[in-house]
């Protein structure tokens, strides 16, 4: 395990300021300058996360490659198609390296189509998924009619509603243990947290409310 970044087992080896996951940061006290974070960079909505993870003074790292992992306090998958990233993923290596990435304690988070590949099973046909979350996802779960719609969702944790920008977006049907639900939308759950994993089935990048981002650095990743 020597010299890749993590500890023995994926535990810290510092003490954290807060009871929450272990952030690779953690394990890494040489590194000094801001948390890197990275974007899964093979398709999809990658330079909005970057512009915003920059403006929060994070430094962005777009990911291509198993290597681009190391030393990350945290990967966002971002939206796009989920059957090109995970078929991309899988060509690339990145299926493999970021479930061992997420099981040494990486703080990973899905949005839309990053959703769609956390999760554990489909209701739809087979595709490659990371299986990060104990849940089946329904994807363009909200209907051709709907292709894309805004509304304004309760969020546990947040004082004011926020601003879901949805585009085919997917929902869980159903999650099992180890998965809070934190925002529904009517029935369908179009937000959920586990322990080092948050999902949202919309898309925060694409809106000026940065508090998405803010939510995963801090609550996520402990930064
Ligand atoms: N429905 C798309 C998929 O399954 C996700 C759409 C999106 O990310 N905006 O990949």
């Amino acid at each position: 395990m020597a010299g890749n970044g993590y500890s023995a087992g994926g535990r810290p080896v510092t003490a954290r300021k807060a009871d929450r996951p272990v952030a690779v940061r953690d394990a890494n006290p040489e590194q000094t300058g801001p948390a890197k974070v990275g974007v899964l960079a093979l398709q999809g909505d990658v330079r909005e996360h970057v512009e915003i993870l920059t403006k929060l003074g994070v430094e962005p790292v777009e990911v291509r490659r198993d290597e681009d992992l190391r030393g990350l306090a945290g990967l966002i998958v971002p939206g796009g198609e989920s059957t090109v990233i995970g078929k991309q993923m899988s060509e690339a290596g990145l299926l493999d390296g970021v479930r061992s990435f997420f099981y040494k304690g990486g703080p990973v988070w899905g949005t839309c189509a990053g959703m769609v590949l956390a999760a554990s099973a489909t209701t739809g046909e087979r595709q490659p998924l990371l299986g990060l979350m104990n849940a089946l996802v329904e994807r363009n779960g909200f209907g051709r009619q709907v292709h894309s719609f805004e509304a304004d969702l309760e969020v546990e944790g947040f004082e004011r509603p926020f601003p879901g920008v949805f585009i085919r977006a997917p929902f869980f049907e159903d999650v099992g243990p180890g998965v809070e639900v934190i925002g529904k939308l009517g029935e369908r759950i179009v937000a959920a947290k586990g322990e080092n994993i948050l999902v949202t089935a919309f898309h925060p990048e694409l809106t000026d409310d940065v508090r998405f981002h803010e939510y995963f650095l801090r609550e996520v990743c402990g930064i």
